[in-house]
């Protein structure tokens, strides 16, 4: 056997994330394994040039055109080829120059770069689950016919992915995804109402980007993540349980046909999914801390609060009824939180109008790739009037 190594070229959509900057620590700290060949960014020029001199990719995409002419005169003196705009995100995922697409852009616009990168036959670390959420039976179709694995990267479903190594002839029974239950855990709507951005954006247990931050204290989050699940395991909303695991250690678990249950255990690290989906189907080794049950006298699960975070409840509606429905709902939750951080409304009001633009939005039970987008731009422009944003 050679014991040659060779170096996989990820290509980073979304480098200067919360995910993305951690998975370029994984790539620096594994220069034998891993190089950055492609990094993009949608506003933050200046890291994205940082990241570049130091990465020394093959391409750099900036989506905003403003930003271009800046990242040009930066990184002039070196042969970085430099694109911007959003088709050009599109183009760079066609290309024949990596391996690996880590697919890190936050929300709706990770969509069409990540079927791209699908559509070329190229294997992709998913982070990005609004793609999932938004158009799941296209994309896993899609994957299936080019023979391309998805790899997950979000926590709970890289446990799950785990926990079905050596399944293959065994089918699941359910999932049981787990929810550290965010900062508002055990609280009530009366509490709720007066809830400001800034105590939404502290979560207890992981530090990310600001919209999946806003998305874990309301439990939208589970919610995508449950249709997420759907999708990467072929799963029916019945076999889809979610429990509130404060101490975020059991990162997912997957119960058999016999009741035996597999769970994946550490501690909230997003570097070590990040690592783990960039270097399947092997495992490296890291300096991460690691868990020590000694230190953790409890593990406790307990059902969610559907009633006080309705959001979940939604995503169960929206899991349940299918076809255009979680495209919907994942834009009306866009404009809801781009409008709560911008302190326009409140923290139940985001509820309220995810909720409208559901019920107002007509629903198509088998939509093309087409209609996903145009629902999507429907339902944003819907949620958008409603609050006059
Ligand atoms: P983030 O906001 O920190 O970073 C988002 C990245 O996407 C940035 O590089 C940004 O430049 C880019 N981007 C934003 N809007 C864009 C647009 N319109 N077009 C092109 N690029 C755009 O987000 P994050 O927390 O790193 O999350 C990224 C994805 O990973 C999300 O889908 C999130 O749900 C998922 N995820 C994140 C975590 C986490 O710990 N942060 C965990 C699990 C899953
Ligand atoms: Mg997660």
């Amino acid at each position: 056997m050679s014991t040659e190594q060779h170096i996989k070229r990820i290509a980073v959509f979304g480098s200067t994330g919360s995910i993305g900057c951690q998975a370029l620590d994984v790539i620096a700290a594994n220069p034998d394994k891993f190089s950055a060949d492609v990094l993009t960014a949608q506003n933050n020029e200046d890291l994205l040039i940082q990241q570049a001199l130091k990465f020394s990719p093959n391409i750099v995409v900036i989506g905003d055109n403003k930003k271009y002419p800046k990242v040009k005169e930066a990184l002039n003196e070196t042969p970085i080829k430099i694109f911007s705009g959003e088709e050009s995100l599109e183009e760079v995922a066609a290309m024949d120059v990596y391996d690996l697409m880590l697919a890190a852009i936050v929300g709706f616009a990770g969509l069409k770069p990540t079927l791209k990168a699908v559509s070329s036959g190229k294997p992709v670390a998913l982070a990005n689950k609004e793609t999932l959420v938004v158009a799941g039976d296209i994309v896993m179709r899609k994957a299936v016919e080019k023979r391309i694995p998805i790899i997950p990267v979000d926590s709970e479903h890289s446990a799950i992915f785990q926990c079905l190594i050596g399944e293959a002839r065994n089918p699941i029974d359910k999932v049981v995804l787990t929810a550290s239950g965010g900062p508002f855990i055990g609280r009530k709507t009366n509490f709720l109402v007066n809830v400001k951005r800034e105590h939404a954006l502290q979560h207890p247990n992981w530090n990310m980007g600001a919209k999946i931050t806003i998305d874990s204290s309301t439990l939208m989050n589970k919610g995508l993540e449950m249709i997420e699940a759907k999708w990467l395991f072929n799963l029916k909303p019945e076999q889809i349980q979610v429990l509130i695991h404060p101490q975020s250690i059991v990162h997912s678990m997957v119960q058999f046909e016999d009741g035996s249950i597999k769970a994946q255990l550490g501690l909230p690290d997003m570097r070590l999914p990040i690592q783990y989906a960039l270097a399947f189907p092997r495992r490296i080794k890291n300096d991460f801390p690691r868990m020590d049950f000694r230190k953790y006298s409890s593990l406790t699960f307990e059902e969610p609060d559907i009633r006080t975070f309705r959001n979940l409840a939604l995503a169960m509606e929206a899991l349940q009824k299918g076809g255009n429905l979680p495209c919907i709902m994942n834009a009306a939750n866009e404009i809801a939180v781009y409008a709560f951080l911008k302190n326009r409304i409140g923290f139940l009001e985001m509820t309220d109008l995810i909720e409208k633009t559901m019920q107002k939005t007509p629903y198509i039970s088998r939509p093309t790739l087409e209609e996903y987008i145009e629902s999507d731009g429907y339902a944003r422009t819907f949620a958008a009037d409603i609050i006059h944003l």
